[in-house]
């Protein structure tokens, strides 16, 4: 019998599990090695931090998806591939043989050039990770007036930050501070100008700091480094840094691209393993220069579920066509949203209200499993 291992509970694989839900694979082994048992939805957890959603709004659960799509679930994080002699080692010590190999493991913010970031920061990514952290944060911000430092100010790191805010304004101290900061010349730079415009003036019109052109340099738990600038004292600071691929892909000898993500052809296959494939955030597609988004990981999850079983029956690939531009919904924090299409930007209530009618759907679609027979 074939064995597929799937590493990663990404957008990608969780419609792999929906598809092998509805039509099993007979004669193949397959096992999910996932670090958490949950999927959290990052769409929905601007809306989670502000308080709109709750913990179960916005998170997918694997074991009952597992068990519909009859995959063995490892809660592990894995750790290394041998590619030669194709097993993948986890973090508690096992190590799985395969013949497929499939990556969908998300990228993190590069915290590599800020000194002290892992210790006196907190990265957006893990999700779950970054979910509990803030849920501290938001525990103690009664006690404390709170000076938060959101590093990175790509659509991620404007959502979150104009989240926090916003719950902030109601469950923390008042006179609580809040930065935004970038060494780019500009927020979003990868988004239209009409579109930095209308959220520009929102981050100004709430009080927001923003610091463009200002690299961070070192954390020190109390103060945040700049490389030109007096430090900014600071209670937390929260991490979106421009995303890399994990560092211990590096020791595979899989072929990756200079930020670390492996590079794969169109059919989201190895370009130095044929057996390994990848999709989302770490995937880096041979001829292509597409932005870290969920909405290719989406959108390449039915395409990675043909090509899997493809792969196990020898029969050939098929290729992707990546979608040019992608539609991003950038919510301000206040049931509202921007939505940034090419060079067009529209803003208001509809917009957010259509993001969680999007984004709800997404959700309801993984939870097969649990709904009643
Ligand atoms: C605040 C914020 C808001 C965002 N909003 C949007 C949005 O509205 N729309 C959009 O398109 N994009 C959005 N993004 C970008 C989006 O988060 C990513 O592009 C997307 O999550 C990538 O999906 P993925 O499937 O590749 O990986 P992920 O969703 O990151 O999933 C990877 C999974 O793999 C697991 N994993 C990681 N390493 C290992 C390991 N070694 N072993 C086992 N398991 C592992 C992780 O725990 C995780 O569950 C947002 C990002 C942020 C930070």
């Amino acid at each position: 019998m074939k064995r597929l291992i799937l590493v990663g509970g990404g957008h990608s694989h969780v419609e792999v599990l929906r598809r092998l839900a509805l039509s099993p694979l007979r004669d193949a082994r397959v096992v999910l090695v996932s670090s958490e048992r949950q999927t959290v939805y990052s769409g929905m957890l601007p809306g989670y931090i502000a308080g709109h959603y709750s913990f179960s709004d916005c998170h997918i659960e694997l074991e009952p998806l597992c068990a519909a799509a009859g995959v063995e679930l490892r809660t592990a994080g894995a750790c290394h591939i041998d590619a030669v002699a194709r097993s993948v080692h986890l973090d508690d010590g096992a190590t799985l043989a395969y013949d497929v190999l499939s990556l969908n493991i998300g990228s993190t913010p590069d915290t590599t050039s800020i000194a002290g970031a892992l210790e006196h920061g907190v990265p957006v990514k893990p999700l779950s990770r970054f979910v509990r952290a803030w849920n501290a944060i938001e525990a103690g911000a009664a006690r404390e007036r709170s000076v938060i430092a959101v590093v990175g100010a790509g659509a991620g790191g404007v959502e979150l930050v104009l989240a926090v805010q916003h719950r902030l304004a109601r469950v923390g101290r008042p006179g609580s501070v809040f930065h935004l900061l970038t060494d780019a010349a500009t927020i979003l730079p990868d988004h239209a100008f009409a579109v930095r415009r209308k959220l520009e003036r929102v981050l100004r019109q709430r009080g927001i700091h923003i610091h463009s052109s200002s690299r961070v340099t070192a954390l020190d738990g109390a103060r945040l480094h700049r490389a030109a600038g007096a430090p900014l004292a600071v209670t937390h600071v929260l991490i979106t840094t421009g995303a890399r691929g994990a560092h211990w892909l590096g020791r595979t000898g899989l072929k990756t691209d200079a930020r670390g993500f492996v590079a794969v052809n169109a059919a989201l296959q190895s370009l130095s393993h044929v057996e390994i494939f990848a999709a989302g955030d770490i995937a880096s597609i041979e001829g292509y220069a597409l932005p870290k988004s969920g909405v290719y990981a989406v959108r390449e999850g039915p395409l990675l579920a043909d090509n899997l079983r493809r792969a196990l029956a020898g029969r050939p690939l098929v290729r992707y066509r990546p979608q040019a531009n992608a539609l991003a919904l950038i919510s301000t924090g206040d049931r509202s949203a921007v939505m940034s299409w090419r060079r067009f930007a529209l803003e208001g209530r509809w917009v957010w209200r259509w993001k969680d009618r999007i984004d709800r759907r997404f959700i309801a679609k993984y939870r097969i499993a649990e709904r009643p027979a």
